[in-house]
């Protein structure tokens, strides 16, 4: 039986300890660490997603500013209200809600939003700076795997890891984190031969496809550790269910640890939003402070 790695726990620790930090950043520096979040359109799954995100940012005590925008709205209209949110010193961080309706371009926006800002860590550079190993915002799930990692692993160095899938918000971050860890790591995708043998020599499995319990038990070496950062929908026993990218029923009396979906990756992503919006504020609140004295 492998052990649970408790998503929500970790993130519960996480989103408890950024609501200290806050609340120690306030009485320093006077200022509310602020996090606006965009939603163009009503996406049901997309609303879901700001409602949680905005509860917990005034969980942690983050001033929380809510836009919402209609669906038909145009791409110089939203490229104005990150304009706006850019030069706005009570926000701190920017999070533009994907996906965008289809005549918006998402490449723009993302760039558009000041990297200083830009919680979400997809701007270029900040994409560039992880590749390049830089202090950066970085994506919040990836993120979160690592925090969940280091509560199994004291030390990531030297382990075999292979990252399922290659998106540019989940597999390419993972595979940079993991390699600032010192993991050696194997990136794998749908044109990959022979994937399981590749992911049978890994002591860590991250699986980032969209495809249901994907993942079987003879793709893990026994005493590996996987993460799922799936969400998908199934019907099941008449029933809908949320399942992982892994089969976790095959997979986890291998493992030797397992994160559960539900409750595993989900929960680390919005924590870990909180936690990019106080390191925003904070590298903000210096970067002022530093202009002040050169000027
Ligand atoms: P994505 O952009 O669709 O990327 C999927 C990746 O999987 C692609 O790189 C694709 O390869 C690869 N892939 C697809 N079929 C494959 C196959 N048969 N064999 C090997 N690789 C295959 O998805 P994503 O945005 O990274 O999301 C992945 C999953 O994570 C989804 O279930 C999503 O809902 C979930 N997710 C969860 C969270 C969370 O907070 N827990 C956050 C983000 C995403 P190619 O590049 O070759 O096409």
């Amino acid at each position: 039986m492998a052990f649970l790695i408790d998503g929500k726990q970790i993130s519960q620790q996480v989103i408890e300890d950024t609501a200290a930090e806050v609340a120690e950043f306030k009485t320093t520096y006077g200022i509310k660490p602020g996090l606006a979040v965009v939603l163009v359109g009503e996406d049901p799954a997309s609303q879901v997603y700001v409602r949680n995100k905005v509860k917990r940012a005034e969980e942690v005590g983050l001033n929380s500013i809510e836009h919402r925008l209609p669906a038909t709205c145009s791409q110089q209209a939203l490229n104005k209200l990150v304009d706006e949110l850019n030069t706005d010193p009570m926000v701190h961080g920017i999070l533009v809600q994907l996906p965008l309706p289809a005549h918006l371009n998402e490449a723009e926006i993302i760039s558009a939003i000041s990297p200083d800002k830009d919680v979400d860590g997809f701007h270029p550079l900040n994409v560039g700076a992880l590749a390049c190993g830089e202090a950066s915002l970085v994506p919040c799930t990836p993120l979160g795997c690592i925090i969940m990692l280091k509560t199994v692993f004291e030390d990531l160095s030297g382990k075999n890891a292979v990252v399922i899938g290659r998106s540019n918000i989940v597999g390419k971050p993972m595979a940079a984190l993991l390699l600032q860890e010192n993991c050696t790591v194997t990136m794998v995708h749908s044109r990959t031969k022979n994937i399981e043998a590749l992911c049978s020599q890994a002591d860590i499995v991250v699986a980032a496809i969209g495809r249901p319990e994907f993942v079987s038990a003879s793709w893990i070496k026994p005493g590996a550790t996987v993460i799922d950062v799936g969400i998908n929908a199934i019907e099941r026993d008449g029933r809908r269910r949320l399942v992982g990218d892994v089969d976790f029923t095959s997979v986890e009396p291998i493992a030797a640890a397992i994160t559960p979906v539900p409750g595993g990756v989900g929960p680390m992503t919005i924590a870990c939003l909180m936690k990019n919006t106080l390191t925003a504020a904070r590298s903000q609140v210096l970067a002022r402070a530093l202009e002040r004295e050169a000027g």
